[in-house]
């Protein structure tokens, strides 16, 4: 049997019979507001019988998107206040986002940057943009680390990511380059030998950051896509959305992380969802996402906990939100010891440090 194409419009999921056919029209004003990819691979994971499954939650449209709220922004983290140069983001001292193209093997519904990424959306860097941003970085000697993302850089041909890997590997004072991309499980074909070869700049560190929300996603392909990755000595680490509907408890991020890490990824980031456009209904609570995290610390080795982070709204970067196992109490005439928590929810004194020591 031939196999799917990539679907790309609301007609062609009704065709598909991942939507009823009388929704067409609501999900055709969706699509014409966010960009629709659900490549084959992901496509053939979703159980049409099941009106929650937590992969078309991802990636079908829902009438929802169109509910916008107050506090969402079309640029929730602050991308664009942040960039000097055309397809440089630089928020932090020491790194610097590189957006090579604003295309993806797929779009999540909940993308924080869906009003940026998809076709006729923001075009791809072109020659003199790119030699700008490079020139920038080269400009930039507190430049450390070069984070390639978009878009899905690893849509692009491997000669396109070699060229950029080797002007990257020129700059001296970058020592890392690190890669965000789907496409591993989007597209795991995508990953070839010549790709995977493309990716390492000589003298540099380079790492793929591979996003995946669901334990279904890390598929036999997958996992092999990702192997030639590791096996090529490339590193990989994972970031994760926590997302109502689709990985919002315990047991199912616990076998995604688990799954991670027998892929030989690092969960890195549990990211809370962004104030993206049309994209409360898949938001959790803060509270939820402690609750989670909790539960998680008392169940999973450290090597499967990721980090809780929220992008704060406005462009002011990450921080860790995660719950507090610690806080101080008093401890003696006029001192000061900690309470911590362990794993069970037990709660233990860390005594003050003796005078005069
Ligand atoms: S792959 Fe990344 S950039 Fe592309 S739509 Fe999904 S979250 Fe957004």
């Amino acid at each position: 049997m031939p196999r799917a194409m990539t679907r790309r419009s609301a007609a062609d999921l009704v065709a598909a019979g991942l939507v009823p056919a009388e929704a067409l029209t609501e999900l055709e004003r969706v699509a014409a507001r966010y960009a629709v990819s659900l490549t084959p691979d992901l496509g053939e994971l979703i159980d049409a019988a099941d009106r929650h499954d937590p992969i078309a939650r991802q990636f079908v449209p829902d009438p929802a998107e169109l509910d916008h709220q107050a506090e969402e922004s079309i640029d929730p983290i602050g991308d664009d206040a942040n960039s000097p140069v055309e397809g440089i983001v630089h928020r932090y001292p020491d790194r610097v986002l590189l957006k090579l193209a604003y295309v993806c093997a797929v779009y999540c519904r909940f993308c924080f940057r869906r009003e940026m990424v998809g076709p006729g959306r923001r075009p791809s860097l072109s020659g003199p943009a790119l030699a700008a941003a490079l020139g920038y970085i080269r400009d930039h000697k507190e430049i450390w680390e070069v984070i390639l993302t978009g878009g899905d850089p690893l849509i692009l041909s491997a000669r396109r990511m070699g060229e950029v890997m080797g002007a990257l590997a020129l700059v001296d004072h970058v020592k890392v380059v690190r890669i965000h991309t789907r496409v591993p499980i989007a597209a795991p074909a995508l990953i070839t030998p010549a790709l995977v070869r493309a990716l390492k700049a000589f003298g540099k560190a380079t790492y793929v950051v591979l996003h995946a929300n669901h334990p279904r996603e890390l598929t036999s392909a997958a996992g092999t896509a990702c192997a030639r990755l590791v096996d090529a000595g490339i590193p990989m680490l994972s970031q994760s959305v926590l997302l109502r509907g689709v990985n919002d408890d315990p047991a199912t991020l616990e076998t995604l992380m688990r799954a991670l890490v027998g892929c030989r990824i690092k969960p890195y980031y549990l990211h809370h969802g962004d104030l993206a456009p049309g994209t409360s209904h898949l938001r959790t609570t803060i509270a939820q996402g402690q609750a989670l995290i909790r539960t998680l610390h008392g169940r999973v080795s450290g090597l499967c906990q990721p980090a809780y982070v929220l992008d704060i709204p406005g462009g002011h970067g990450k921080s860790p939100i995660g719950p507090s196992y610690i806080r101080a109490v008093p401890a003696g005439p006029g001192g000061q010891g900690f309470e911590i928590e362990d794993f069970k929810g037990g709660r233990h004194i860390y005594p003050p440090r003796a005078a005069g020591a």
